[in-house]
C-alpha cells in the first residue's frame, strides 16, 4: 500500500483549517499514519523545495512556507499519491474542481493550503525529510 508527504501549508493553519483539510482526505480513504506540527525554517523550506530553486516564486515560496507553522503528514491507502492530488485540486484555485481542497480553501497559486508528493520517488525522499520509520504507524 502506497504513501504519500503531504504538507498542510501555513495560510490554512492560520485559519485553523487543519481538521477541515484532515477530514476531507480520511472521507476520499486516506489514513493519516505519521503527523506533526512544525516551524519550517527559510532555509528548510528551501531545501524541500530545491527542486523549484530557478523558479521565479521559489523565494516567495521560501518564505511563505516558513511564514507559520505547517503540518506534515504521510496519507496512506490504495493509489494514494494520486488520491491525494485528487483531494487537492489543482495547484492554481481559480482551475481546482469543486469539492478539491484548494476550490474550497486556497487563496491564491502560491498560498494553496496543501501539498502533495508527485511520484513515488519523491513520496519517498520528502517521508525521509520529515518522518523515520518508527514514526509510522
Ligand atoms: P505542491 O508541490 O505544493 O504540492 P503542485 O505540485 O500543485 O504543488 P508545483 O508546480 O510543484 O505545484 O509548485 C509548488 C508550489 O509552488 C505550489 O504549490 C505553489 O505553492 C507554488 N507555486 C507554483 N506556481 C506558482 C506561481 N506561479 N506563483 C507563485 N507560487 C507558485
Ligand atoms: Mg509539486
Amino acid at each position: 500500500v502506497e504513501r504519500t508527504l503531504s504538507i498542510i501549508k501555513p495560510d490554512a493553519t492560520k485559519r485553523n483549517l487543519t481538521g477541515k483539510i484532515n477530514a476531507k482526505f480520511e472521507d476520499a480513504g486516506l489514513r493519516i499514519v505519521a503527523q506533526k506540527r512544525i516551524h519550517l525554517t527559510k532555509a528548510q523550506a528551501g531545501v524541500f523545495y530545491a527542486v523549484h530553486a530557478e523558479r521565479p516564486f521559489y523565494d516567495e515560496l521560501c518564505e511563505f512556507m516558513a511564514s507559520e507553522p505547517v503540518v506534515v503528514q504521510v496519507l496512506e491507502g490504495e493509489g494514494a499519491i494520486a488520491k491525494n492530488r485528487e483531494v487537492m485540486g489543482a495547484t492554481n484555485p481559480a482551475d481546482a474542481a469543486p469539492g478539491t481542497i484548494r476550490a474550497e480553501f486556497a487563496e491564491s497559486v502560491g498560498e494553496n493550503s496543501v501539498h502533495g508528493s508527485d511520484a513515488p520517488e519523491t513520496a519517498a525522499v520528502e517521508i525521509a525529510y520529515f518522518f523515520s520509520g518508527l514514526e509510522m504507524v
